[in-house]
């Protein structure tokens, strides 16, 4: 049943007509208390908020299912404002960046060079741009590109997902990169990916302690408390400096835990999405935890 719940929402999520529709709604069905608001000046009074209490902030300004030059180009031009904002707003924050939303399924030279302009911008600002991770048939396009960019640039980095087999072979190429290492949020065949949790969490351990051994700086994202509790425990165990790793948690999701891990001196960093296109992020967080429907009914029920 929890499977077909997760593929049900995940089917949502991949829906081209469903987040093309979404964007002219508006907010709807809860979405805001995942999503930040609909511009960076919304999302930049949450980011104050967090940042008073000692937390950084990831921000991702949404998109998806972009096809076309035009739109990408718009996307690109968007994130290079979200820079700006950061930097004249003095906010403690960088950047999270969807290849597909600048470019990446219309044509991969396209979305480098979008992706260079970003890289370069956010360079001159002192700004780290994290690739997010979206699904298999992106994987190794992405790779490709990171490797690209930093060639020139050494401020990017990008996702890791525990439940691809390749995931720890892949490691060792990025030790020297700083990576976010998650679960994965979409639905991958058995061919590439393990199914089970038990089998994704434990990789998610194995691959988080090989990191921090390494030198490289690591974003340890997950809302398990199980995990959270296995790498403090770890760190404490071994020695590990602080300094060397960040917990991060997306936006809305529990949050009394992420004030309390940065007031016990650990690093902690939210990730904060905005924007219109937050059909398909919504719907993926759906499928991850469908007891956030309870939100969707109380929104579309009771106002
Ligand atoms: P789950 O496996 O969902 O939950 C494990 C257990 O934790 C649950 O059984 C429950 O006991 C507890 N728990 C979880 N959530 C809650 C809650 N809200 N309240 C109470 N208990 C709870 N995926 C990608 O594929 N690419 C990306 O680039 C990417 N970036 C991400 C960035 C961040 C900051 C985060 C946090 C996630 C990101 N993800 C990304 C999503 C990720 O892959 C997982 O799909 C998502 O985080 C759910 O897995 P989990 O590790 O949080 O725990």
């Amino acid at each position: 049943m929890a499977n077909l719940t997760r593929d049900f929402f995940i089917a949502l999520s991949n829906s081209e007509f469903l987040n093309e529709n979404a964007r002219k709604w508006g907010f709807r069905l809860g979405a805001e208390k995942f999503v930040a608001g609909t511009d960076i000046y919304a999302a930049a009074k949450k980011v104050r908020e967090l940042n008073q209490h000692g937390i950084t902030v990831t921000l991702d300004n949404l998109g998806e299912f972009v096809y076309d030059r035009e739109e990408a180009i718009e996307a690109k031009n968007q994130i290079l404002n979200v820079i700006e904002q950061i930097h004249e707003l003095e906010l403690d924050s960088h950047i999270s960046v969807k290849l597909t939303q600048i470019g990446l399924d219309i044509d991969k030279d396209f979305c480098l060079e979008n992706m260079r302009d970003i890289v370069a911008k956010a360079n001159e600002n002192h700004i780290f741009v994290n690739i997010d991770m979206e699904k298999f048939v992106h994987y190794q396009p992405t790779l490709d590109l990171l490797k690209e960019l930093r060639k020139e640039y050494k401020n990017v980095g990008t996702v890791l997902q525990t439940y691809l087999y390749r995931t720890e072979e892949d490691l060792k190429e990025l030790k020297d990169v700083r990576l976010r290492i998650v679960k994965g949020a979409y639905k991958e065949s058995e061919d590439v990916a393990y199914q089970t949790k038990e089998e994704i969490d434990a990789n998610f351990i194995k691959v988080v302690k090989e990191r921090l051994q390494g030198e490289a700086f690591t974003s340890i994202a997950t809302h398990d408390h199980h995990i959270i509790n296995q790498v403090k425990k770890y760190v404490e165990e071994n020695n590990i400096n602080k300094d060397k790793f960040e917990f991060q948690m997306l936006y809305g999701f529990r949050t009394e835990m992420q004030y309390a891990l940065a007031e016990e001196g650990y690093r902690f960093c939210t990730y904060i999405p905005f924007g219109n296109d937050w059909f398909g992020y919504f719907m993926r967080r759906l499928a991850e935890r469908p007891q956030n429907m309870n939100l969707v009914l109380k929104d579309t029920f009771y106002t």
